[in-house]
């Protein structure tokens, strides 16, 4: 059993090396989802959210950009790219989120509502994108709809717990929020969250609203069910630095689980527990090294954005940050 064991963990090293030296030769940059497994984190020049990644590969010199996380996102690098090559290790990981509105469902939406703004999440298709007005992530979209005059009529998508959590902290009226959500966030209860801070001495709450995985908690903590905690809403670097320069030894994330690893590298004598078990998403992680590596062999799966969409779904994310 050792034996098996010390051989996977060597034929993994020599897995990471290979992927390190065919990734130079063929001038690649690899980036990595905060939710990937270890290993692909371990193997990435960047690791990050999905957005922060994509503006982040649009400066290196590398003109291919093999992307370790979710369909989406990659679209998202090859919207924000347009002169570089986008590979995605598997084109079977997708996002229930994402799923959760076709085109066609949006552009009747927007029948209904002619003279209405549109705001959709990052978590969309590029085709979706390109029927927006405005992009929004969950750190900003507050700012994004009070950015928008208050007579005007929004219409958010595709993220129900987002928007509801908007809609309370901007006072909004006339804003309708699409019916979809992320599976992953189904069975994460409030009162668990609590239970969990209450058994452990001085316990921060922090929360990662990169996905809607954590959403339902944003709306939750609008609605006072964490008023007796310390919580804090951070970005992925602005986690990090929280975590490393706080003085609590003891935090409870709400997030995908991926995130920990990171945390628990950084600062060994902490303890970092998941606000729940159940927080992961498969499609993050499909993507192994095993597949890195193929996709690196054998220039696989290309991400292509016709250039039509590419430039209208750059201009509502371009109008996000300019807001953010
Ligand atoms: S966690 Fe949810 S929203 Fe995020 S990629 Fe997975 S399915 Fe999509």
């Amino acid at each position: 059993m050792l034996v098996e064991q010390s051989s996977r963990v060597e034929q993994t090293a020599r897995l990471k090396d290979e992927i390190q030296r065919i990734k130079k030769e063929k001038d690649v940059v690899i980036l990595a989802h905060n939710y990937q497994i270890p290993d692909v984190q371990d193997i990435a020049d960047f690791t990050g959210d999905s957005l922060g990644l994509s503006r982040k590969a649009a400066k290196v010199n590398q003109k291919t950009i093999l992307f370790c996380g979710v369909h989406f996102m990659a679209e998202t690098a090859a919207i924000i790219c347009p002169d570089k090559r986008v590979l995605i290790p598997d084109l079977q990981a997708g996002c229930s989120l994402s799923d959760s509105i076709t085109v066609d469902e949006l552009r009747n939406w927007k029948k209904q509502h002619p003279n209405a703004i549109t705001v959709g999440y990052v978590n969309t298709t590029a085709e979706i994108k390109s029927e927006l007005d405005y992009c929004c992530t969950s750190a900003n979209a507050v700012n994004v709809v009070k950015a928008i005059p208050a007579d005007k009529e929004i219409l958010f998508l595709p993220d129900m717990f987002l928007g509801s959590y908007v809609a309370k902290m901007t006072g909004r009226k006339k804003m309708y929020i699409w019916a979809g959500e992320c599976h992953v966030h189904a069975g994460i209860k409030p009162e668990d969250i609590t239970k969990k801070l209450d058994s452990l001495k001085d316990a921060e709450f922090v929360i990662h609203p990169e996905c809607s995985c954590t959403t339902p908690m944003l709306f939750d903590m609008a609605s006072g069910s964490f008023d007796n905690h310390k919580v804090s809403i951070l970005s992925t670097e602005g986690m990090m630095t929280h975590v490393n320069s706080s003085k609590a030894k003891n935090f409870v994330v709400a997030t995908e689980t991926g995130i920990l690893y990171k945390m628990r590298q950084q600062n060994p004598d902490k303890t970092f527990i998941p606000a729940s078990e159940k927080a992961e998403c498969q499609y993050m992680k499909m993507i192994t090294l095993d597949k890195v590596y193929d996709a690196l062999v054998q220039d696989k799966y290309e991400v292509v954005v016709p250039k039509e969409i590419a430039d209208k779904a750059r201009l509502a994310i371009e109008r996000m940050l300019a807001i953010s």
